[in-house]
């Protein structure tokens, strides 16, 4: 019988590699009943690769894992899921076209001789909503709720599935500071229920707020464990990136900027932000860094026109430019890329092709029809140059591409346009480091040679070093600071966002 300080999870030793590279050297990490073990470290460090092994998604070569006192040399889905282990994955894998609580019971359909009990999946949802102290309606469709609640519909799903460990993989990076709040309190819930949480994260103020202990890698090896109210900004940030944070390194390329694209000028949104002033130039890539809720998001927003609301000058061009909607800055050649981008930037089931064509309707159609081929000629184009990994087929649907090959159509389809803006929100949220790298060298080289301004938001420093020529650091709605060059780096950029 499992006793009460029984760890759910135990594992020790664990050694992995991928093509004859070594990627974890022999790491241990532990969680108990109802504790919040944050794993941090930059990335390629080895979180995704050491919860994949806990998940029974990856084999590891070496080490031993036991759940709930029993041993295993390696899990596989099938193990872990009876084991209750679950992960909640920062691509949403739920399914957008059904209910909350059709989504809830999704692989548990309590159907009897092919009868679906709809009283059973309603009851089952409810109860699942009201373990975690939140109210979403359950007859709503999934599609329909935003990013944080659609997460929450999943934490449901392996709640009612009986989860006992929840794997949480950068669960913030795309919430808003209030759903970001709901999230921290459904945590706690789960913690009264006893089930044990690892949290990975970038954000370090997360640490002490919600995790017990905090395990940061390094490298493929365990470089700090500590009690997570105890440790410190400064100790984590040096565990984090130890002496060779140099291998982080800033762009080579850095362009002689252009004439000036835009200009924001004492900016200001109800709740959102304030007195805010940066200017893009052409060539340039800007980066507004801060953390989720610092209001960073809610700038591009406004750039691209989705709150007319705002106050503030803002030009384009040198002409005074009031975006308010988004077709007004389409039609002054802004291209945008949002955080949701499953919900609203790509129409996921259609092809690869169209989607790419979207934005260049008006240029391709003729009389009002819209051709298909200067579509497909388009994606012939971009395909190559953005390395976009599918079967080069037109018709393929975007659905079936990777999230980080997802994110290049859709950057794509703008370089496409022909903009001389562009906006991304998080542009490689949920993309891979290989798929990253692409995308930075993308966004880099279309800045130069189409000599376009671009602006992102970003809460992961490290992209800011890698892509930005320049930095405006927002805290709490507030530019608080604003770095150029080589003056970007980890530490200012940690220590002024804070
Ligand atoms: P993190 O999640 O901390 O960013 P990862 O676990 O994704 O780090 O990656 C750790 C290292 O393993 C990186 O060098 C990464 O390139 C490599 N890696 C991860 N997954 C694979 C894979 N499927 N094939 C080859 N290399 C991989
Ligand atoms: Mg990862």
């Amino acid at each position: 019988m499992p006793d009460k300080d029984m760890k759910l999870i135990s594992a020790s030793g664990i050694h992995k590699s991928f093509g004859g590279v070594e990627v974890l050297h022999g790491v241990d990490l532990s969680l108990a009943p109802g504790e919040v073990l944050a794993l941090l470290g930059e990335n390629g460090a080895g979180k995704s690769t050491l919860v994949k092994i806990i998940a029974g998604d990856y084999i590891p070569e070496q080490g031993r894992i036991t759940c709930s006192g029993v041993e295993y040399s390696s899990l596989d889905p099938i193990k872990a899921r009876e084991a209750g282990i679950r992960m909640i994955f920062q691509e949403l894998s739920d399914a957008p076209t059904l209910t909350v609580a059709e989504n809830i019971s999704m692989g548990l359909w309590g159907a009897t001789r092919g009868i679906v009990s709809w009283k059973k999946i309603n009851e089952r949802a409810e109860k699942a909503l009201s373990m975690l102290g939140v109210d979403i309606d359950i007859n709503k469709k999934v599609g329909k709720l935003r990013i944080g609640e659609r997460q929450i519909v999943e934490i449901a799903r392996a709640l009612s599935d009986n989860a006992r460990v929840l794997i949480l993989d950068e669960p913030t990076a795309a919430l808003s500071s209030a759903e970001s709040e709901r999230l921290f309190s459904v945590i706690e819930s789960l913690r009264s229920q006893k089930v044990g949480m690892i949290y990975i994260t970038h954000r370090l103020d997360e640490v002490a707020r919600i995790a017990d202990r905090v395990n940061v890698l390094r490298d493929g090896s365990v470089a700090l464990l500590a009690d997570a109210k105890k440790a410190t900004r400064g100790e984590l940030v040096s565990a984090m990136i130890g002496r060779d944070a140099s291998d982080v390194s800033h762009p080579t390329d850095r362009p002689k900027p252009g004439g000036k694209i835009l200009s924001a000028h004492n900016i200001e949104l109800d709740r959102a932000f304030s007195g805010i002033d940066f200017d893009v130039h052409e060539g340039e890539v800007v980066a507004l860094y801060g953390k989720v809720g610092s209001g960073t998001a809610e700038v591009a927003e406004t750039i691209f026109g989705l709150h007319p609301e705002h106050r503030g000058e803002i030009k384009l061009n040198g002409k005074i430019f009031s975006p308010k909607d988004p077709n007004t800055a389409i039609d002054n050649s802004i291209g945008f890329l949002p955080a949701d981008r499953q919900r609203l930037g790509a129409f996921m089931i259609r092809p690869v092709a169209e989607n790419l064509g979207v934005p260049s309707w008006p240029r391709y159609s003729n009389h009002g029809l819209i051709t298909v081929a200067p579509e497909e000629k388009a994606y012939i184009n971009w395909t190559d140059r953005l390395k976009i990994r599918s079967r080069k087929d037109p018709k393929q649907k975007i659905a079936t591409l990777s999230g980080g090959n997802q994110q290049k159509v859709l950057l794509a389809r703008w370089f496409e346009g022909s903009s001389k803006l562009l906006v991304l929100i998080e542009p490689t949220r949920g993309v891979d480091v290989g798929a990253r790298r692409d995308i930075y060298e993308t966004l880099r080289r279309s800045a130069k040679e189409q000599n376009i301004g671009i602006l992102i938001t970003t809460s992961d420093h490290e992209e800011v070093i890698q892509v930005a020529d320049r930095a405006v650091v927002m805290s709490k709605g507030h530019k608080v600071a604003e770095f150029k060059g080589s003056t970007i780096t980890t530490e200012s950029l940690i220590t002024t966002a804070s």
